[in-house]
């Protein structure tokens, strides 16, 4: 399979193409915006090997929601219960090894990996996870989507590597399929209820983005 390096090239290389098409179309002005896209391509590009336990990406994504969570808990406790500089300190602490210690370890115990995270479905869940917090920071539409649109191809870029990957033996054996084929690019897992679950979470996300798809769909219906 591919590794965190040739997913990340990959992936830095559809977030070049987003951003040229963006740049193009004149839907992002903002140089900070610039960065953004490019980056979010790249997180696409190695957002499915979140479930290889002891891999970059696991510690990369719990790394970054502990502090995010840490940052969230210091304002919430700021705001609420007091500016207490030990205070401020301990509720970082504990929010942080709560998010990427305890919900590491059990993200870990019902993960598999190439499980439900190397489906095609699932990228769309996580576009729109995006197109969600994007929807909650006030984010201008057209950005937000084009933000949802460069995690999945960053993550459908990582599920055809994987496949590619897959079908042509690196051995140097020629191109006789390993058992990996067909086990990044498909529709649901061999575990049911991890399966239902991901529709289930991406339904309700494309209920609440609702307004953007909308819009999504009038752009290209008119043009
Ligand atoms: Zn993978």
């Amino acid at each position: 399979m591919a590794g965190f390096r040739t997913h990340t090239t990959v992936g830095a290389f559809v977030g070049a193409a987003i951003l040229t098409i963006a740049l193009l179309s004149a839907v992002v002005s903002d140089p900070v915006a610039y960065a953004g896209l490019f980056f979010a391509a790249i997180v696409g590009s190695f957002l499915p090997d979140i479930d290889s336990d002891s891999g970059l990406p696991f510690q990369i994504i719990f790394g970054v929601l502990g502090f995010v969570g840490a940052s969230l808990g210091v304002a919430y406790v700021y705001k609420n219960i007091g500016t207490d500089f030990g205070l401020l300190m301990l509720s970082a602490g504990v929010v942080f090894f709560l998010v990427r210690f305890v919900c590491g370890a059990l993200f870990k115990k019902f993960s598999r990996h190439r499980g439900i995270f190397h489906s095609l479905p699932m990228a769309f869940v996580a576009g729109l996870l995006v197109l969600l917090g994007a929807k909650f920071y006030c984010v201008d539409s057209d950005l937000a989507i084009i933000f949802c649109v460069a995690v999945i191809m960053g993550y459908v870029s990582h599920l055809i590597l994987d496949e590619i990957y897959a079908g042509i033996n690196v051995n140097g054996k020629g191109f006789l399929p390993n058992k990996a084929l067909g086990s990044a690019l498909k529709l649901w897992s061999g575990h049911a209820r991890a399966t239902l679950i991901m529709y289930f979470i991406l339904v309700f996300l494309l209920f609440v983005t609702r307004e953007e798809l909308y819009y999504v769909w009038r752009v290209f219906h008119v043009s």
